[in-house]
């Protein structure tokens, strides 16, 4: 059996999606590039009894190799892996706050800077297509332009990354948005970051390589890198007109202590 150790990768990231509680049972899928190809994890198999020779290996034409069926949602696998050459895994879940925004097509907009870890100004919302389609993978394809995620209207969540451990921490990143804009709305539609505070986002996490932790943490141990940091993490100097007026509008609360 070929690529052993990207068939237990598959697997150990969708025990990690359950234990995480980034997913529910099998609904979640996840596949990894391969010459021509792909693996992904088979249809209605659970985690825990899944073995790597259950993972199936794909060609880019569809045909599959293996004992099982490949997931009912192999289509937009294979769509997503053959046309965006930027990634290596494509990883799907039914996480709840992305899927209870999704239920109301609603994507996420910039209400807060680490939508940028989807690579763009916002994460959006495809339109609704049947499980298992054409025209759902069609659709996602569309939503992902441009984009490392998307939802997928009255459905779920797709990632891409490079890599395994990237994809679950995108996830993870994009679910907590999720959950912070559902109890965001709760106050009111909040105010949005302009493209241009937002393209400021994408080019600092371009310098800084977010979410590449290995970069990070070499960024952190030296000394006048670290520096760097604290100096471009300033706030600016003058507070904005719109701010201000924000500020003006809203009750001061008292901090607890
Ligand atoms: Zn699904």
């Amino acid at each position: 059996m070929s690529h052993m150790k990207l068939r237990q990768g598959i697997i150990d990231t969708c025990l990690e999606m359950n234990h995480s509680g980034l997913n529910q049972g099998t609904s979640g899928n996840v596949s990894h590039r391969i010459p021509g190809g792909m693996l992904i994890t088979p249809t209605s198999l659970p985690y825990a009894q899944m073995k790597p020779a259950d993972i199936v290996a794909m060609d880019f034409d569809g045909t599959y190799h293996g004992r099982r069926l490949p997931s009912s949602e192999w289509r937009f696998h294979r769509d997503i892996l053959k046309s965006r050459t930027d990634a290596n895994v494509v990883l799907h879940t039914h996480s709840v706050y992305c899927t209870t925004l999704a239920t109301h097509e609603l994507g996420i907009p910039s209400f807060h800077y680490m939508v940028a870890v989807a690579g763009g100004t916002d994460i959006r919302c495809s339109d609704y297509a049947c499980f298992g389609t054409q025209e759902l993978s069609d659709t996602a394809l569309k939503a992902l332009e441009d984009r490392t995620a998307c939802l997928l209207g009255h459905h779920g969540l797709i990632v891409l990354a490079d890599t395994f451990e990237k994809a679950l921490w995108r996830a993870h990143e994009v679910e907590t948005l999720a959950k912070m804009y559902v109890h965001a709305l709760a106050i009111g539609e909040p105010p949005r970051l302009s493209d241009a505070e937002m393209a400021q986002v994408i080019e600092q996490m371009r310098r800084m390589s977010y979410g590449q932790t290995p970069d990070l943490d070499s960024v952190a141990d030296r000394p006048h890198a670290a520096k760097e940091i604290r100096a471009s993490s300033k706030p600016a100097a003058k507070t904005t007109a719109r701010t201000k007026a924000k500020l003006k509008a809203r009750p001061k609360v008292k901090a607890r202590r």
